[in-house]
C-alpha cells in the first residue's frame, strides 16, 4: 500500500491532526502503530496521518475510573501499575497477549479498537468494563459506548474521526468482585480463535448481583453474552449455574469457519472458556463452588 502514498503527515497536536484529516478526506488514513495497516494493502489510501506525536500516550486513573489515550501501546498497558491493578489486571493480561514483544511495543490501544477485528484482544475486556470511546473531528467531539462502536468486521461507526481516548468508568462498588480473561490461540503469540472476558459481583449470600461476559472472534464484532448474564443475575453461584451459563454462551455466539478453526470448534470452546472464566470470577468473588 505504501507505493501509492503521496504524503505522510506527522502533526504535533490533536487540532492539527483533525484539520489534516478533514483536508485529506476519504483518501486519507490515520496510522498509529501501523501493525494492522501494513498488512491490509489498501491501495486506495493516498495520505497517511501519523498520530503518535499528539500526546495521546497516557493512562490516567482516578476515583471515577480510568482514561487511556489512543496511542498508548499494548506494552505500556501491560506494564502500567494502574492497568495491572484495575479489575484484577484483565486488561493488562489481554494486552500482554497481543502478538510478540515487538508487536506490543508498536500496537496501540486505539488501533486495536479502530481496526475493528472481531478477534481484537482488548475489546472483550473493555466491553466487560463498560468502556466508552471519545472520538473527535475538526467540528465536534462525542462519546460512544464501546458496545455501539463496532459495526461489523473491520467496520466502525467512525466517520473520518479520530479515536482520542478510551474511558473506563468506576467499577461496581461494594467488593466481592471477580474478573477473568481467557484466550485460546494456536500459539502464545497468535490472534485469538476465541477470547472471553468476564466480571462477576456476588452478595454476602453468594447470589450474583452484577455480571458481564464478552467474547471475541466468535461473531462479526466482539459481543456481550447478554442472555448468559441474565441467567446468572439473582441466582446463587454454583457449578450447575455456571455450566448452564456456559451453555447459554454457546447458543449466543455466531462464529464462522476459517483457516484458523471451524465454527463448531469455536462454539464449543466459547462454552469451555466462558465456564473457566466464570469459575475464576466466582472464586475471587468469594462464592463457594
Ligand atoms: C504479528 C502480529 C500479531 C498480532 N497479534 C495480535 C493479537 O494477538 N491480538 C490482537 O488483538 N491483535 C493482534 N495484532 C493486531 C494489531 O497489532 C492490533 O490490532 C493493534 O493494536 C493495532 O494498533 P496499531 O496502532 O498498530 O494500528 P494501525 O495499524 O496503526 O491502525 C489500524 C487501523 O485503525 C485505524 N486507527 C488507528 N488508530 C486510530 C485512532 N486513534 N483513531 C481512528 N482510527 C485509528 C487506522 O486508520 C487503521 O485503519 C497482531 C498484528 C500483527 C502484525
Amino acid at each position: 500500500m505504501f507505493d501509492h502514498i503521496e504524503q505522510f503527515y506527522r502533526p504535533a497536536t490533536v487540532r492539527e491532526a483533525l484539520l489534516l484529516l478533514r483536508k485529506v478526506g476519504k483518501r486519507g488514513r490515520i496510522v498509529a502503530g501501523a501493525t494492522d495497516i501494513v498488512t491490509q494493502a489498501d491501495r486506495s489510501t493516498r495520505f497517511l496521518v501519523d498520530i503518535t506525536r499528539l500526546g495521546l500516550a497516557y493512562v490516567r486513573g482516578n476515583s471515577r475510573g480510568c482514561a487511556i489515550g489512543a496511542t498508548t501501546t499494548m506494552a505500556a498497558l501491560e506494564h502500567s501499575s494502574v492497568i495491572r491493578t484495575l479489575a484484577g489486571g484483565i486488561l493488562a493480561k489481554a494486552a500482554s497477549t497481543c502478538g510478540s514483544i515487538q508487536n506490543r511495543n508498536m500496537a496501540t490501544a486505539g488501533g486495536n479498537l479502530a481496526n475493528a477485528s472481531p478477534a481484537a484482544d482488548t475489546a472483550a475486556v473493555l466491553l466487560v468494563l463498560d468502556a466508552q470511546i471519545v472520538v473527535a473531528n475538526s467540528r465536534r467531539k462525542r462519546k460512544i459506548a464501546l458496545a455501539e462502536f463496532c459495526a461489523g468486521p473491520h467496520r466502525t461507526v467512525l466517520q473520518g474521526e479520530l479515536l482520542e481516548e478510551i474511558i473506563i468508568p468506576a467499577l461496581p462498588g461494594g467488593g466481592r468482585l471477580g474478573w477473568s480473561f481467557q484466550k485460546l490461540g494456536r500459539t502464545e503469540t497468535d490472534i485469538s480463535l476465541v477470547n472471553v472476558a468476564a466480571g462477576l459481583q456476588a452478595d454476602a449470600h453468594g447470589r450474583i448481583k452484577w455480571a458481564r461476559i464478552a467474547l471475541g472472534a466468535v461473531g462479526p464484532t466482539p459481543l456481550r453474552a447478554r442472555n448468559a448474564e441474565d441467567l446468572l443475575l439473582g441466582n446463587t453461584c454454583d457449578e450447575d449455574l455456571l455450566t448452564r451459563a456456559g451453555q447459554e454462551v454457546m447458543r449466543e455466539v455466531n462464529p464462522i469457519s476459517d483457516t484458523r478453526a471451524s465454527a463448531e470448534y469455536r462454539r464449543e470452546m466459547s462454552g469451555v472458556l466462558a465456564r473457566r472464566a466464570l469459575r475464576e470470577c466466582a472464586a475471587q468473588a468469594g462464592c463457594k463452588l
